[in-house]
């Protein structure tokens, strides 16, 4: 064993290795102290054997001395790596002088007997059990052999005068046994501490690993499953104190486009600027936890009424609205708030945190930034809608989604003059799915920016190779929603897509909301302007329907306008829509622009809007909208 030990080369500092670093140095330091035993005893046999030649006791110092020089040869053993054998050697020649002198001496009342002791300490510290056992037999059978031959008188010893020289003798056997008992207990205590270092290091690893178990790596809040761990003892405490526990889900608005445009370094510093703010909001580590991606979850105990909980979710959309600051770049985020309430909304954390999140997007599809309590009446509505929100993430990666393409009809010559691309979701189990059901989701979790990233890129690259095929005389339009503008960087996206697929931008038509332009920001000013600049056409959908305030109109390049399909079908009723067709037509003309309508279904509706100066028109008299592999023919066809 030691000599393995020997052997052994120390690998890398790892944990198991700093265990095995110890009983290493353990054989090191045992070999050390047989070496300063052996010296200590060759040097007191030397002594002894001075003080036994003054005593005239020849024989006695001559198997000292034998001795002595003997045991050099352990000295050999060990220098050949045998240190086990060379104690034996050492251990076995002490033990068979002593004996030897004890029965030439006064046997059993010999003090050379006092060396039998210090063998055994000797063995005990630097041999094994073998050994142990070995000597200690043959000490024994030396006694009774010795008490034997005495008792019945086969060979008597004599006892031998107690004089200062045999005090000597004594003291020095006592004071080798003394010195080597303290080498043992020093190696003992070293070996203890170093055992209690490497204990403190093995709980100081396990607490590590438990912390990254159980928190997040990027923020260090508590994970999901520290959270469950602290979410049983808060509500256990709320329910003894007949308290209620509110759950407050978080879930940031704007995580993705700070990810896309800044890179995902930003999108951590955010989330750990979050993760501070809501710390600095609870104080206690265990009441915030990092749930997913972009999701927290604040615990709120000690709440006797919901208005607890409104207070605090406005709270928290305060602190996380608040700027935020990467390479000197102000960015916003904010974040929607669901919260469900324990014991009436469920009492385990799982149920809290679905009924959480459904209420959280309730509070997206309401308009973000804004905090909306689980509420049973629309936990259904809800529940389809998440699920389609997420079949549209899924359709989008499995191109469950296509464009149709609908022809908008010149009323004097009857040809077409451009398309409408309009969104199809062919869904796997649900079949087709109307845009009027997924766009306002698409809207509401943001999923648009995705969507209509994709809609640019697919109608380009269809204009593209209509453009090629030489049937394009007209710009296919694209539906724009307000969203896009406001989250995404749409001149960077369009222009981006134009340059991809090769389409001149006067092909390209983008139709906008009223809602969109009467926002009049600055900057929404400055997208349209660069996109107008590059050629891209503009055009303002469903108009009517919303303010109508005219000034846009002019301040925007803006070049025709969409009449709402909900006047044009009633125009030929008594209900006044005639009449607003009528103006808005008017209008339109005096500032110079194209008019449009919509949703024409028969002869006479088209007649109507041509004698009223309406110069185009789009409708199921004409056609529906068509996959594009229909719309060559369809404009190629004589009218
Ligand atoms: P919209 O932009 O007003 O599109 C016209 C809608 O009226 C289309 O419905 C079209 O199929 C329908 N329509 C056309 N002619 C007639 C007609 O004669 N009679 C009737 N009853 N309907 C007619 P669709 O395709 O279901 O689209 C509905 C709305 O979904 C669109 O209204 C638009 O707001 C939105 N949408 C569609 N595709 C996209 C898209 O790619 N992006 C965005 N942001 N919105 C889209
Ligand atoms: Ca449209
Ligand atoms: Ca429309």
């Amino acid at each position: 064993m030691l000599n393995q030990d020997l052997n052994k080369s120390p690998s890398t500092p790892t944990h198991s290795s700093h265990v095995f670093l110890a009983y290493q140095d353990f054989g090191k330091q045992k070999i050390k102290r047989l070496i300063q035993i052996l010296r200590i005893t060759q040097i007191a046999l030397l002594l002894v054997s001075i003080i036994t030649i003054s005593l005239g006791r020849y024989g006695d110092a001559v198997v000292l001395l034998a001795t002595g020089i003997f045991l050099l040869s352990v000295d050999w053993v060990i220098y050949k790596k045998r240190p086990l054998i060379g104690a034996t050697i050492f251990l076995g020649t002490l033990t068979l002088m002593l004996s030897y002198l004890a029965w030439v001496g006064s046997g059993i009342r010999d003090n050379a007997l006092l060396g039998y002791c210090g063998v055994l300490v000797f063995a005990a510290m630097l041999g094994n059990k073998r050994l142990l056992i070995i000597l200690l037999s043959i000490m024994v059978t030396v006694l009774l052999l010795n008490a034997y031959v005495n008792e019945y008188g086969i060979y008597q010893n004599t006892i031998e005068p107690i004089n200062l020289a045999t005090g000597i003798i004594t003291i020095i056997v006592l004071a080798v046994i003394g010195s080597a008992i303290w080498m043992l207990a020093h190696d003992y205590r070293a070996a203890l501490e170093a055992l209690a270092r490497e204990n403190e290091r093995v709980k100081s690893a396990k607490n590590h690993i438990e912390h990254m178990v159980l928190h997040d790596p990027l923020t260090g809040l508590p994970n999901r499953i520290m959270a469950q761990n602290n979410f049983d003892s808060i509500f256990q405490k709320a329910r003894e104190r007949q308290q209620l526990l509110g759950l407050i889900f978080i879930d940031l608005d704007n995580l993705k486009p700070i990810n896309d445009s800044l890179g995902h370094q930003a999108g951590d510093q955010i989330l750990k600027e979050v993760a501070l703010r809501l710390l600095s909001y609870t104080k206690k580590v265990d009441r915030v936890c990092r749930y997913g991606g972009d999701e927290f979850i604040v615990f709120m105990p000690d709440i006797n009424s919901p208005d607890q909980v409104s207070q605090a979710s406005l709270e928290i959309l305060q602190l996380v609205s608040e700027n935020y600051i990467y390479r000197n770049i102000e960015i916003f985020c904010t974040c929607s708030i669901g919260i469900a309430l324990a014991p009436q909304d469920g009492e385990d954390l799982d149920t809290l945190i679905k009924k959480a999140d459904i209420a959280m997007y309730h509070s997206k599809d309401s308009g973000r930034n804004s905090f909306r309590f689980f509420n049973p009446a629309i936990n259904r509505n809800m529940l389809e809608h998440i699920s389609l929100i997420s079949g549209m993430r899924k359709a989008l990666q499995d191109n469950q989604f296509s464009l149709h393409y609908q022809p908008k009809i010149d009323l004097h010559t009857n040809q077409v003059c451009g398309l409408e691309a309009l969104l199809r979701w062919n869904h796997p189990d649900q079949g087709f799915i109307p845009p009027v059901t997924f766009i306002p989701l698409a809207e509401s979790s943001g999923l648009i920016i995705q969507l209509g990233e994709w809609v640019i890129t697919e109608a380009c690259a269809q204009a593209k190779r209509w453009y090629d095929e030489g049937i394009l005389q007209f710009a296919v339009a694209v539906n724009i929603s307000s969203i896009q503008f406001k989250r995404g960087n749409i001149d960077a996206i369009v222009l981006g897509a134009l340059a991809t697929s090769g389409l001149p931008p006067q092909y390209l038509e983008l139709e906008l909301t009223e809602s969109l332009l009467i926002e009049d920001s600055d900057r929404l000013a400055t997208t349209l302007a660069h996109l107008r600049s590059e050629g891209v056409h503009l055009s303002i959908d469903d108009f009517g329907t919303g303010y109508s305030n005219l000034g846009y109109l002019k301040k925007f390049e803006v070049e025709a306008l969409k009449i709402d399909q909900s006047f044009v079908r009633k125009m030929d009723d008594h209900s006044g829509d005639a009449a607003i067709v009528r103006a808005i037509i008017q209008m339109a003309t005096s500032l110079g622009l194209k008019t449009i309508a919509e949703g024409v279904e028969d002869a006479n509706t088209a007649a109507l809007l041509r004698s009223l100066g309406c110069t185009q028109a789009q409708g199921y008299y004409w056609a529906r909208p068509m996959p594009a592999d229909e719309v060559k023919n369809f404009c190629l066809t004589e009218r």
